[in-house]
């Protein structure tokens, strides 16, 4: 069945699997399903909708309301709403319930929904689970000593990554799930000490690598399959390797730049396969490993029965139009930053730590049955906050879903105009950049807060920093570098002063957040176009799009052409 988009008009399917879908994730009351509706926006408005309510990178200096400690925010300094920190948050000094407020019959859900999440403390920043010195990372948990990391969890050592899993002195990084010392790789699986390298899957020490699978000691080299000492994708004997690979200095900044572009140059001769995955069986998207029956989805790991699924990893079942996280999240319908543990949530956001039928929630920790409820922590039967019966919540949860049947709510996500941030600082800004009219058209808000800079002794340019780190003395950490592209001044840490130093790295002369947007844009789109194997001519569907200059083959002939 063709639908058209009610945002921007574009027409989409929806399948019979997909129906049968929207049907089993609908929620039963009194033994009697109360059908999801099929979406009236296509894939892309939905995802887009969803990264609006994700401020994953602008973090500002903030106070716990409560305790009064200096705690590190992702809400602006003019954000009025009362703040905690992670202790106060998880504490019983306060009770979510007290908040709890009757339903209006004549006012819309959404906007009553609003002003009860927005009167109710939220942490400062989204962390779970056991978090050992790691006082800057955000949607994160289970990690120690880490730095700006964000999307991460169980990882150790690690700064400036994005999508980090299972990571281990790893710097600088966008998708990369067990890895440990790898330095500027985006997309890199289970791989050990690699720098400036993509989508490699089980390589150990090596430099600048793309698509390489189970490589030792290469340098420069795209397309290799089990090969040891490659240089520039030849073989070469391992003294002659150790002499190539002596004769380069990657503590130069130039050097580092020289090799990056030698390694597009060569990728460019290469063949990709229409698109990245592992293991896998009935799946389309890209960078997908041990997936089953996922369609339309993008970066997840051990996912099976999925589609229009975004970043979910270590874990989910039975999901449809899930933008982060997993864990173990069964049987969930649009939701953002859920899992851990999780069966039956729809349209939340933040839900996880052993959650289950909710509804319209947003931030809860271990509760189940709940609806339209905000920042609760092992409650159930809740409507706005407010404690019923079972009885009492069926009967008042059956109202509300007609309620919301009237005023065209039920089955939406949380409208933009719900997003505690403005549109320019969440991650919809990345996958679908808007000006600020194209944001106030869709009900967005916009923010033209920019932090003040960073308090230091001098601000050095990043052209007039010497070219090897090894002539940049430790005072550099009293300084801040003005990036090369922004003109935002940036501090270096101690922690990753040593890292460089000891992997032999240049300094970067770019802010932390113009690296990671680099690296997001060496990263394929995440749409699909229709394309033809450059070998055999088979359609195939593929994240490059036709008027790239890769050469794309289908898999099968790529299967043929490797190395
Ligand atoms: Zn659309
Ligand atoms: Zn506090
Ligand atoms: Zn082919």
């Amino acid at each position: 069945m063709q639908q058209t988009c009610a945002q921007c008009g574009s027409s989409f399917e929806i399948t019979d699997d997909d129906l049968k879908f929207y049907e089993h994730v609908s929620p039963v009351f009194g033994g009697k399903r109360y059908s999801i509706p099929s979406p009236t926006r296509c894939p892309d408005c939905r995802q887009q909708r969803r990264l609006a309510i994700c401020n994953e990178f602008n973090l500002y200096p903030g106070k716990c309301d409560l305790c009064g400690k200096e705690t590190i925010v992702q809400f602006e300094p003019s954000d009025t709403r009362t703040i905690y920190c992670r202790d106060c948050w998880h504490s019983d000094k306060w009770n979510a319930c007290d908040f709890g407020r009757d339903i209006d019959f004549t006012r819309p859900f959404f906007e009553q929904f609003k002003e009860l999440r927005d009167s109710l403390p939220a942490q400062g920043l989204d962390m779970q689970g056991n978090v050992v010195n790691c006082d800057y990372i955000h949607y994160a948990g289970s990690s120690k000593n880490c730095y700006l990391i964000m999307h991460a969890d169980f990882c150790e050592d690690c700064y400036y990554g994005y999508g980090f899993k299972k990571n281990t002195s790893c710097v600088d990084g966008f998708y990369n799930l067990h890895c440990e010392l790898s330095y500027d790789c985006v997309d890199c699986h289970k791989c050990y000490h690699l720098v400036g390298s993509q989508e490699c899957l089980n390589c150990n020490t090596g430099a600048f690598l793309r698509d390489c699978i189970g490589c030792n000691n290469c340098f420069l080299c795209v397309g290799l399959r089990e090969k040891e000492f490659c240089f520039e994708n030849e073989q070469l004997t391992k003294d002659e390797y150790k002499k190539r690979i002596a004769e380069i200095d990657l503590r130069s900044y130039a050097q580092y730049q020289v090799c990056k572009k030698k390694r597009r140059e060569l990728e460019l001769t290469h063949t990709f396969k229409e698109f990245q995955g592992h293991n896998l069986e009935n799946c389309l998207g890209n960078h997908l490993y041990n997936c089953k029956n996922l369609r339309e989805s993008f970066d997840c790991e051990d996912v099976e029965d999925g589609k229009c699924c975004y970043q979910v990893v270590l874990a989910a079942k039975d999901v449809h139009d899930i933008y982060q996280y997993g864990s173990n999240l069964q049987a969930s319908y649009e939701c953002a930053i859920s899992g851990e543990d999780s069966f039956h949530l729809r349209f939340s956001f933040g839900c996880h730590m052993g959650c289950s039928e909710l509804m319209y929630c947003f931030y809860m920790e271990a509760s189940r049955d709940c609806f339209g409820c905000a920042y609760m922590q092992k409650n159930h039967h809740c409507v706005f906050n407010k404690q019923y019966t079972k009885e009492e919540y069926d009967a008042l949860v059956l109202r509300l879903i007609e309620h919301m049947k009237q005023t065209g709510e039920w089955g939406e996500f949380f409208p933009m105009s719900l997003s505690q941030f403005g549109y320019n600082k969440t991650s919809a800004q990345m996958y679908y950049p808007l000006e600020k009219d194209g944001a106030m058209k869709i009900s967005a808000a916009w923010s033209d807060y920019e932090p003040p800079p960073p308090q230091v002794a001098k601000v050095i340019p990043a052209d007039k920093l010497p070219d090897n780190s090894k002539d940049i003395p430790d005072d550099v950490l009293h300084w801040a570098i003005q990036c090369e592209v922004t003109g935002k001044p940036f501090k270096i840490t101690p922690q990753e002063l040593r890292f460089y130093r000891q992997m032999a790295l240049p300094l970067p002369r770019r802010s932390w957040y113009q690296r990671h947007l680099d690296r997001f844009h060496q990263r394929n789109p995440r749409t699909l176009w229709d394309r033809k194997c450059a070998k055999c001519s088979a359609s195939i569907q593929t994240t490059y799009a036709p008027d790239r200059p890769e050469i794309v083959y289908c898999e099968d002939c790529y299967q043929k052409e490797v190395y």
